[in-house]
């Protein structure tokens, strides 16, 4: 379980995230749709840590954190918290000069200190997973973007975090591409992996996600499951958000 209780973020005098509470299921994928600059991705950031939240809390399992302004976290909590987190990226961000199957085993290696062999045989499980095992020694430059990102998916997956966070993970994809990552996202969901993404792909929230979270201006406008939000909206702001993309 993954909970979000009164999270505010304030950069300076802009307060971007407003009073967010969110409860997120063992299991769920939850979907962050929204206008640019409605603050998806400074929520999924703030899940992880790499963007402190002003005030509210997180729960994430067994780890609890409050953010209290004024009062810094202390990095072991932080280090804690971010561990049970896998992140994955619009542009992918692969390490250039480590194989595909280098990539996945890094953190395994360098942060859990795995042994080699460990860490390769885990890093082959999840290559095999994301349909890479037989580009397992191929250098990113030479995979496709959808390659990439899938390579990047086992990466984040390694580790075991208990959520797997997604910014606009088809993003930077042509449409086939993107489709190659949306299966996977979508095989991940079924077998039960906890995600949420940040997505201005409507298609992917809708195949992949249970819950669609609609964030315009750091609040959570409404959510629901995406039937009912793609084709019923209930509020103003997110009739109008639909209907602007169609
Ligand atoms: P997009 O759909 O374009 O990706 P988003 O919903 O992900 O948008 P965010 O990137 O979370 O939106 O941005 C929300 C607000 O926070 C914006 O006003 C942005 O300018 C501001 N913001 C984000 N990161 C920072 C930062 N590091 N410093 C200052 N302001 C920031
Ligand atoms: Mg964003």
């Amino acid at each position: 379980m993954i909970e979000l209780e009164h999270i505010e973020k304030r950069f300076g005098d802009n307060l971007v995230l407003r009073d967010i509470s969110l409860q997120l299921a063992e299991g769920s994928v939850t979907a962050l749709v929204g206008p640019s600059g409605g603050g998806k991705s400074t929520l999924l950031r703030c899940i992880n840590l790499l963007e402190i939240p002003t005030s509210g809390s997180i729960r994430l399992g067994t780890e609890k954190i409050d953010f209290v302004p004024g009062k810094p976290v202390g990095w072991d909590a932080i280090q804690k918290l971010r561990r049970q987190t896998g992140m994955v990226f619009q542009n992918f961000q692969l390490f250039p000069h480590q194989t595909a199957i280098g990539n996945v085993m890094e953190g395994l290696v360098t942060v859990l200190k795995w042994p080699a062999d460990k860490a390769r045989a885990r890093a082959m499980e999840l290559l095999e997973k994301v349909g890479m095992a037989h580009k397992a020694d191929a250098w990113p430059a030479t995979l496709s973007g959808g390659q990439q990102q899938r390579v990047a998916i086992a990466r984040a997956l390694a580790p075991s975090p208990r959520v797997l966070l997604c910014d606009e993970p088809t993003s930077a994809l042509d449409p086939e591409l993107a489709e190659e990552v949306v299966e996977v996202l979508s095989r991940l969901a079924r077998e039960g992996t906890t995600m949420v993404m940040a997505t201005h792909d409507l298609r992917l929230a809708s195949r992949v996600a249970d819950t669609v979270v609609f964030l315009d201006g750091g609040v959570v406008v409404e959510q629901g499951g995406p039937r009912g939000i793609f084709s019923t909206p209930q509020q103003e702001r997110t009739k109008k958000f639909i209907a602007s993309l169609s």
